[in-house]
């Protein structure tokens, strides 16, 4: 091995560039031929420090990550694997765990993943059994255990966020978030795909008060028209296009030759501003057919890395409804008309208001009743009656107000009481993916993201402090289908 990822990128002196690659849908083939070619280009070239290789992107089915950076891995170059949450249960991902580790790829990107694509027959079901936060915290626990059985090396696990968003409550939601992922494991940090300055630095200004240790990377782009209108489009979850951008980058590519030298130039004049911003590298994506455009976009930032002041202004947005949490000017600017208002009442701040006291009545282990409870909750139990009060009571209330699926560990009081189970479609229980877009979800665009509710209504309410505080532990699937109200009230649930 030449050069190890993990070594570069603690030291602050380096300034380290990763390479992108996306297996295609085939296991020999011109794609993966390709990418084996920019990769032993780029191992050849000597300025990357890794690889790094996608999970089935976009939910849909192409060739491991695993067994493609292995075989880049052997050729002597360092590769970072994606590793989501999407098509495995916690079984099967420790299980790839531990075959990376023995195969010796200790490189993890651990994402929570884009919602899933068609594989053979039709959509493949989402499993989502952890979320991002939980997978830095499985690969955390992992390292440990392999270093007490001999393994000379742990797990150097990194995470993503998402600074590109426009409301205030994504962007809290993402910096919180990435908070809790650092706390469970995260050694390092990449960002999304964005064009707008101000985010990337509002985002070194949160970081670097709080986790000056950990090094970020950021995301640059080789921008063709078809990725342009994808990412405008929001066909590419997290990455953000704007529309000047996305026609600027049109009219650049009437001439290709002329599209391309603008695209390396783009990304040339953003790695240089990164640079000068603090990031400690950048994590380069959209080469599919060779490494010398790579080559390029490298040689025009040593050309130009002292003048990266000068081309901050082409990386201005004008969204003016956009937030940033570093400029109290735009703090407050999202306006809602009075029909808007009136139905975030009725939908959000007084079913949230009811919900919280009911639960602090009931669900709090200090509160006078508790030990009445816990007295109900053994009864029910020892008679095997626990059904009796899940179906005649427990399930027609929750139905009715959480839309509940009866999962029986139960985790609405992390949520602003929602369920993550039917409110959100990857489950998340310890903040937002990257994936929502001003403010809706990823998956369903018509609804807006359950984070995002949570946000309003704890704002609403005045307990924005307790907004993604908690770091909330996996779900207990051997409690599915159980009462968890009994769960509750006898420690059996995660609460215990
Ligand atoms: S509800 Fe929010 S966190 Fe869940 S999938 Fe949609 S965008 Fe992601």
């Amino acid at each position: 091995m030449l050069r190890i990822f993990s070594d570069e990128l603690l030291n602050p002196k380096n300034f380290v560039v990763t390479l992108e690659l996306v297996p295609g849908r085939e296991s020999f083939g011109r794609t993966t031929d390709t990418l084996i070619g920019i990769a032993k280009d780029a191992f050849a070239d000597g300025r990357i420090s890794a690889v790094s290789i996608t999970d089935n992107p976009g939910g849909n089915p192409s060739l491991s990550p695993d067994v493609l950076g292995y075989e880049i891995f052997k050729h002597g170059l360092d590769v970072i694997v994606h590793f989501t949450c999407r098509d495995m249960n916690r079984v099967g991902m420790e299980s790839r765990a531990l075959q990376l580790a023995r195969m010796g790829m200790k490189n993890i990107l651990a994402l929570t993943g884009d919602y899933n694509g068609k594989g053979f027959g039709g959509q493949g079901a989402p499993v989502f059994d952890l979320d991002s936060v939980l997978l830095n915290s499985m690969f955390k626990t992992l390292s440990e255990k392999l270093v007490a059985s001999g393994d000379p090396e742990e797990f150097f696990t990194g995470c993503a966020v998402s600074p590109f968003k426009t409301k205030e409550a994504e962007c809290h939601a993402q910096y919180k978030k990435l908070d809790k992922k650092i706390v469970a494991g995260a050694s390092f940090v990449i960002t999304q795909l964005g064009y707008d300055v101000k985010k990337f630095r509002e985002l070194m200004q949160y970081h670097m008060v709080k986790n000056p240790d950990i090094p970020v990377m950021a995301s640059v782009y080789l921008l063709s028209p078809r990725s342009a209108r994808a990412m405008n489009k929001g066909r590419v979850p997290g990455a953000y296009v704007s529309d000047d951008l996305f026609n600027k980058v049109i009219s650049e590519w009437k001439d290709a030759r002329q599209g391309l030298k603008a695209a390396i130039e783009r990304a040339a004049k953003l790695g240089v501003i990164l640079k000068g911003l603090g990031y400690r590298g950048i994590h380069i994506g959209g080469i599919h057919r060779s490494f010398k455009t790579v080559g390029a976009i490298l040689d025009r930032m040593e050309e130009i890395e002292n003048n990266w002041q000068d081309y901050l202004n082409e990386f201005e947005t004008k969204d003016s409804s956009a937030c940033y949490m570093v400029d109290k000017k735009t703090e407050s600017v999202e306006k809602r008309s009075v029909m808007e208002s009136l139905k975030e009442k009725l939908t959000d701040h007084y079913p949230y208001r009811i919900l919280n006291q009911a639960h602090g009545f009931f669900f709090d282990k200090n509160a006078m009743l508790a030990p009445v409870y816990k007295k109900i909750a053994n009864f029910f139990e020892r008679n095997n009656k626990a059904w009796l009060l899940k179906r005649c009571l427990e399930d027609p209330l929750k139905v009715l107000f959480l839309s509940c699926q009866s999962c029986g560990d139960c985790g609405i009081q992390h949520l602003a009481f929602q369920c993550p189970e039917s409110g959100c479609p990857k489950h998340t229980r310890n903040g937002p993916c990257g994936g929502s877009r001003d403010g809706y979800c990823e998956v369903y665009p018509d609804r807006l993201c359950i984070w995002v509710r949570a946000y309003e209504r704890m704002k609403y309410t005045n307990v924005l402090p307790g907004f993604l505080k908690d770091l909330v532990p996996p779900r207990l699937w051997e409690l599915n289908k159980t009462s968890s109200w009994i769960n509750f009230h006898l420690g059996k649930d995660h609460q215990k």
